[in-house]
């Protein structure tokens, strides 16, 4: 067993000075859904948890200002809940009721959603008892160790944004639903406040996949806030193996502006099927202007993979992705109705 030093924050900036007085090695935690099923992986080993779960005022869900801002402690549930939410932007609201079950939409945060992890087998269950490369090499794990999903088991992985050193697939819903949406991710640190477009926060794998978000060392996400733009005309649409509760084999944000049945914007991002929620700018310019058929949606679906690079078992996700997309316009269209 493992000693872990255990610090409750009561604000923001007693947090960044506990992370900074212990290094590396410490981790925030608040709802826990995430980090302590890697500890118990030992795919996270730290030595050092620093509780933010009791800051005051970093759960505030406010609809009223110019954007949306969601704290970063609201709850999953919270903010799916929220009427105006549910109501103008069911984009948000499905995604996040489609990403977990009901106990764990209690206890997750929409700030920590945003740092899940990879649910790659070989990242999460390679690490066995050891501390160095363990059962399987990944490169997220231990850098430099090599990919075991490459050439594997890969029918889960990643078929967009890939890498000759990984190929997993960005695990969350939510963060789909908000890069559809252009939202910001508010960051606290040591050297103060910055804001980031939820399109910078995510990293492509590249030859350093265990870099996966932009965000340092010690700096806390404290909160997320959308754009108010007209978006009750959208939906979050999730294809997975089982529809009580399991990761996306692909999935589809979409926001769409109508204009009766021609398709003035679109805004479409996938999850399921790339490394990053994934922006798919090629299928909105295909609908823009044009008259919205089911063909037209599928054939906008199929623009969003032609860079797809599949690997052994995942091939089928080119063509899942394209009718998730349309399946997604049409339903979304719909709603503008
Ligand atoms: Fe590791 Fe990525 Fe390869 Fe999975 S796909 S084994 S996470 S390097």
């Amino acid at each position: 067993m493992r000693p872990i030093d255990y610090t409750r924050a009561d604000s923001i900036a007693a947090a960044v000075e506990a992370f900074a007085a212990v290094g590396a090695d410490a981790r925030y935690i608040a709802g826990g859904t995430t980090l302590y099923d890697l500890m118990k992986l030992r795919v996270e080993q730290p030595t050092h948890l620093i509780d933010v779960s009791g800051i005051t005022g970093l759960n505030t869900i406010d609809t009223n200002g110019d954007v949306l801002r969601f704290g970063a402690l609201a709850l999953m549930n919270e903010v799916a809940y929220t009427p105006f939410v549910r109501e103008e932007y069911p984009v948000l609201s499905e995604s996040l009721l489609k990403a977990a079950s009901q106990q764990l939409r209690n206890m997750a945060t929409v700030g920590g959603n945003l740092l899940q992890r990879t649910r790659c087998p070989y990242f999460r269950n390679g690490a066995g008892s050891s501390s160095t490369v363990g059962v399987y090499p990944c490169n997220k794990r231990v850098p430099g160790s090599g990919c075991a999903a490459i050439g594997g088991l890969d029918r889960g992985h990643a078929i967009l944004g890939v890498s000759d050193a990984c190929v997993a697939v960005s695990p969350g819903d939510w963060p789909v639903a908000l890069t559809a949406m252009d939202a910001s991710i508010e960051i606290h640190g040591p050297a103060g406040t910055r804001t980031l477009p939820i399109s910078d926060f995510y990293r492509l794998p590249g030859d350093t996949p265990h870099l996966e978000f932009n965000i340092d060392h010690g700096e806390i996400i404290t909160a997320i806030s959308v754009p108010k733009t007209p978006s009750r005309s959208s939906t979050y649409h999730k294809i997975r193996d089982r529809e009580s509760f399991a990761f996306a084999l692909a999935s589809a944000a979409v926001v769409v502006e109508m204009e009766g049945a021609i398709v003035r914007t679109a805004r479409i991002a996938l999850g399921g099927v790339a490394t990053v929620p994934w922006r798919a700018h090629s299928a909105e310019e295909a609908l823009r202007g044009k008259q919205l058929t089911p063909d037209l949606a599928l054939q906008a679906g199929r623009t969003a993979f032609g860079d797809a690079r599949p690997g052994q078992h995942n091939g089928f996700k080119s063509d899942l992705g394209a009718r998730v997309i349309a399946d997604a316009l049409m339903i979304a269209a719909e709603r503008s109705a």
